[in-house]
């Protein structure tokens, strides 16, 4: 199916044209990071204004790019949820326009899921897998064992990881949001240098925890003559940074000993860090279990890594109606799509 795919949970309008859940006609990825950069966050009225103003430029161009007219289009997905209600009602409104203008189905995707089968666009993807999700609102363990079938195995009790990232180089003076720069600085300094807290890392659980890594940063800031420069910047971030693989790196092999399973996936827009691949690579070699990580430009929030999961459901003959209402939250536990086939 040629499907047209639209995602506005948080602070990217991005829409795509995707050919059978595996074939990238065109992937448009409009960011509104510099806008919130300055209030040091996302701001939830700024960023449904600006989706509002995007929405409509960013599908034309998605059309375009995939040389494609709205007609050859069979089938809209867009993520339903979970995210800024009022972001998710701009792409979730525009979908459903277009699908009873052009009488097409229509279905909602869960956001993580669409993270979660990212890979799939570029590789094969077998199941059963089990799927870590490290984004800026998740740190979620799942068991995958088909499209549409996920169980969560362990999550976040506080902050996401992204957010530790983010607001620890908010400390650091390094501006919003500040992951990808701790991954750049990290990369010249000593892990080693500062011990960071490994929370819940020996609790006998799959949860995490990182609010206590992002104090214990403030912490250390605190006991500094002023905020630290050059080499003690590098090695700070480097520190940071192997603590939190170390918590990711851990439990996650502890879920792969749990579950027997011999495919992982590390999906969202953490996924891009290079600490973690590199860890995440030299624990999935030794255990010889197959690690699949989207190319960076699919870790992020893109509209089509929908496709795959949406690919299958329309195939399926599996869509929602047009009173379908944006949800800010939503469990993976509850996608339970097959259970509402028609
Ligand atoms: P969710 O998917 O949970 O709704 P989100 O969509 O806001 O949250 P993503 O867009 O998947 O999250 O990821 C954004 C996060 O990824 C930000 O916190 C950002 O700092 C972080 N990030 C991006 N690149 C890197 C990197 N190289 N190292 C660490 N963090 C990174
Ligand atoms: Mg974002
Ligand atoms: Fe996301």
């Amino acid at each position: 199916m040629l499907l047209l795919t639209i995602e506005s949970s948080c602070d990217e309008t991005a829409a795509a044209v995707v050919r059978d859940g595996r074939t990238i006609l065109s992937n448009v990825v409009s960011s509104q990071v510099a806008v919130h950069a300055e209030y040091g966050g996302v701001v939830p009225e700024i960023a449904s204004r600006k989706h509002l103003e995007m929405i409509t430029p960013v599908v034309r161009q998605a059309l375009h790019k995939a040389d494609v007219t709205l007609e050859q289009i069979e089938g809209i997905a867009v993520t339903r949820g979970p995210g800024l209600l009022g972001a998710l009602l701009v792409g979730v409104s525009a979908a459903k326009s277009l699908a009873f203008a052009r009488s097409l189905p229509l279905v909602g995707i869960h956001h993580i899921e669409g993270h979660l089968l990212a890979p799939a666009l570029e590789q094969h993807l077998g199941y059963p897998f089990l799927g870590l999700v490290v984004s800026g609102g998740h740190t979620h363990l799942y068991l995958v064992e088909g499209v549409g079938r996920y169980r969560t195995l362990g999550r976040t009790i506080d902050d996401a990881v992204g957010e530790a990232f983010d607001k620890s180089a908010t400390l650091l003076g390094l501006g919003y949001p500040g992951g990808a720069l701790i991954d750049r600085l990290a990369r010249q300094g000593n892990p080693t240098a500062i011990r960071f807290p490994r929370p819940l890392l020996h609790d006998g659980s799959l949860n995490f925890s990182f609010s206590g890594l992002k104090t214990a940063v403030l912490t250390h800031l605190r006991k500094q003559p002023a905020v630290p420069e050059g080499q003690e910047l590098h090695d700070l971030c480097a520190s940071f940074q192997a603590a939190v693989c170390e918590l990711l790196v851990k439990k996650t092999e502890a879920a792969l000993e749990l579950t027997a399973a011999r495919r992982l996936v590390v999906a969202g827009g953490v996924a891009c860090n290079s600490g973690l691949r590199a860890a995440m690579g030299e624990m999935a070699q030794r255990r010889g279990v197959e690690l699949l990580f989207p190319s960076p430009a699919l870790c992020g929030d893109n509209a089509a890594m929908l496709a795959v999961a949406a690919d299958a459901y329309l195939s399926a003959g599996c869509c929602d109606r047009l009173d379908m209402d944006a949800v800010a939250t939503w469990s993976m536990d509850q996608v339970a799509r097959w259970e509402r086939l028609p």
